[in-house]
């Protein structure tokens, strides 16, 4: 089904801070092979934080 290869490439952006999980995003692995991370507002923390990529 094209809904698994869709879910193939989702990442969650995990809060480095408070462990939470605040954002998807999607990988393409032939442009991007180093980890990613992303400075995103955390609602949790109420402030931007370090937002890595963690298995789902
Ligand atoms: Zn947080």
């Amino acid at each position: 089904m094209s809904e698994s290869k869709f879910s193939k490439n989702l990442i969650k952006l995990r809060c480095e801070t408070c462990k939470m999980v605040n954002y998807y995003s999607r990988k393409n692995k032939k442009l991007v092979e180093r980890k990613l991370a992303y400075k995103k507002f955390c609602k949790h923390c109420r402030k931007h934080t370090a937002h890595k990529e963690a298995k789902r």
